[in-house]
C-alpha cells in the first residue's frame, strides 16, 4: 500500500492541540493528510501538502478522527424488542431483563453469535466508529463466558470480562458463591483471551465490596479495571473506580459532589452513555458539571440488546449536546480522543503524525453538523489503518 493523500478537506479535525488554532480540536481549514503505511505521516493546510502515491479529493468535506466506542456489549443473541415496546408504552412487562439475553446467548451457536457481532461491527463501521471495545456478561458460566471473549478478541483487541454483569441466574440463592466463581475458575478461563475487568456495580447486581473483589482479583491476573458506575442510583462505584485508578468509570448518571471532585482529580475518565438514558427514559448525566469540574468525558454507545440498542456515535453527539451540556466541539472531542483516553490508547483518537490512520470522512463541511444535522446519515467513507473500509 502506498501514500494517500487526503486534500481539499473542509475541516479537519486533528484532537492535537499543536496543530490548527490552538484548541483542544486542533482544527485546520482548507486542510490536508497524508496516510502512509497504515499511519498519518503528514497534517497541514492543503496548500503546503507533500506528493503521496494517490490523491483523494474531500471536496470541502470536513475529516474527523474515527469514532473510539469505548463501551458495548455485542456478543449476544435474541432480541428484546417486546420488553422495549411494553416500556415506551407505559405497560409493565415481567420478563426477565438480561436474562433474557442470557438465555438467548448461551443457547445460540459459536457461528450465530460471531454473526451477530460482526453484522453489528459493521453497522457501527458505516457510522465512522474505527475502534469498539466490547464485553462478555451474557453467558455467565465458565465456558460461556470464556467463548464470549475468544468470540470478541477476533475482531478487536479491546476486550472486557464482564463475568460480573448481574449474579447468575444459576446462582440465585447465592450470590456469595457467584462472586467466588467469577474471581476463581470463570477468571482463570476468562483472562487469557481479556484486556479488562468491569463489574456493574449496582443495586440488585453487586455492591462495593463485592465490585472491589471482582476488580482486584482481576487486576491479579493482569487486566485493567473499568466499572459500570452509578448508573441507576447513587452507589460507590465511581469511587471505587478512582480509588483502584480503573480506565473508565461508565454511565456516571448519579454523582455526588465528591464522585465529581474523585473523577476530576485522578486519571479515571468518566464515560458517559446516553443512549442508555435515551432507551430508558432516564435521567441524563451531566456532562457539563463534570467537564467544568476538570473531569475528562468520554461519549459512547452501551450498545447492548436491552438499554441501548444504538451503534451510532453521531446518534450519542447530538444527545450530548442537546441534553447534557456539552458543545459540539467537547463531544466531537469525547467521541474520539475521550473514548482513547478511556481505552487507554494514545494511538487512536488523534489525526496528527504517528497517530493511526483512522478516520471519517463527513458529508458536511465541519464537524458541528454531527449535532446540527441529528439523524442524518453524513458519514461520506471510513478509512481504517489507512486503507478506506466503508
Ligand atoms: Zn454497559
Amino acid at each position: 500500500m502506498g501514500s494517500t493523500l487526503i486534500t481539499r478537506i473542509g475541516t479537519l479535525v486533528t484532537n492535537d492541540p499543536a496543530l490548527g488554532d490552538g484548541g483542544p480540536l486542533g482544527q485546520i481549514e482548507d486542510a490536508a493528510l497524508v496516510l502512509d503505511g497504515g499511519t498519518v505521516a503528514w497534517a497541514g493546510p492543503a496548500a503546503d501538502a507533500p506528493a503521496a502515491d494517490e490523491v483523494y479529493d474531500a471536496e470541502g468535506r470536513a475529516v474527523v478522527p474515527g469514532f473510539v466506542d469505548s463501551h458495548s456489549h455485542l456478543v449476544f443473541a435474541g432480541d428484546r424488542t417486546a420488553e422495549f415496546n411494553a416500556r415506551m408504552s407505559g405497560r409493565a412487562y415481567s420478563a426477565g431483563g438480561i436474562r433474557t439475553t442470557v438465555a438467548a446467548t448461551r443457547a445460540a451457536s459459536d457461528e450465530v453469535l460471531e454473526a451477530n457481532l460482526t453484522h453489528y461491527l459493521d453497522e457501527a463501521l458505516r457510522q465512522g466508529t474505527t475502534t469498539f471495545e466490547t464485553k462478555s456478561g451474557y453467558g455467565l458460566t465458565v465456558a460461556d463466558e470464556a467463548r464470549a471473549l475468544r468470540i470478541a478478541a477476533r475482531h478487536t483487541e479491546e476486550v472486557t470480562y464482564l463475568g460480573a454483569h448481574i449474579v447468575s441466574p444459576d446462582y440465585a440463592d447465592d450470590p456469595a458463591g457467584y462472586v467466588a466463581l467469577v474471581t476463581g475458575a470463570m477468571l482463570d478461563a476468562c483472562a487469557p483471551h481479556a484486556r479488562w475487568v468491569d463489574v456493574f456495580c449496582e443495586k440488585g447486581a453487586f455492591d462495593g465490596d463485592q465490585a472491589r473483589a471482582v476488580l482486584t482479583a482481576g487486576m491479579a491476573k493482569g487486566l485493567v479495571p473499568r466499572v459500570h458506575a452509578n448508573q441507576l442510583t447513587h452507589g460507590p462505584g465511581v469511587q471505587l473506580a478512582v480509588e483502584l485508578d480503573a480506565a473508565s468509570a461508565d454511565h456516571c448518571t448519579h454523582l455526588t459532589p465528591a464522585d465529581v471532585d474523585a473523577l476530576a482529580s485522578g486519571s479515571t475518565v468518566a464515560t458517559l452513555l446516553p443512549g442508555a438514558e435515551f432507551s430508558t427514559r432516564a435521567r441524563w448525566p451531566d456532562a457539563r458539571r463534570l467537564l467544568d469540574a476538570g473531569a475528562t468525558v468520554a461519549l459512547s454507545t452501551d450498545c447492548n440488546p436491552g438499554s441501548s440498542f444504538t451503534s451510532s456515535m453521531p446518534f450519542c453527539i447530538a444527545l450530548a449536546v442537546r441534553d447534557m451540556g456539552m458543545t459540539p466541539d467537547e463531544a466531537v472531542w469525547s467521541a474520539t480522543a475521550g473514548g482513547a483516553a478511556a481505552l487507554r490508547r494514545t494511538d487512536i483518537g488523534r489525526l496528527s503524525p504517528g497517530a493511526r490512520a483512522d478516520l471519517t470522512v463527513l458529508d458536511a463541511p465541519s464537524h458541528v453538523h454531527l449535532a446540527y444535522r441529528p439523524g442524518v446519515p453524513l458519514v461520506h467513507g471510513v478509512w481504517r489503518r489507512g486503507a478506506r473500509a466503508a
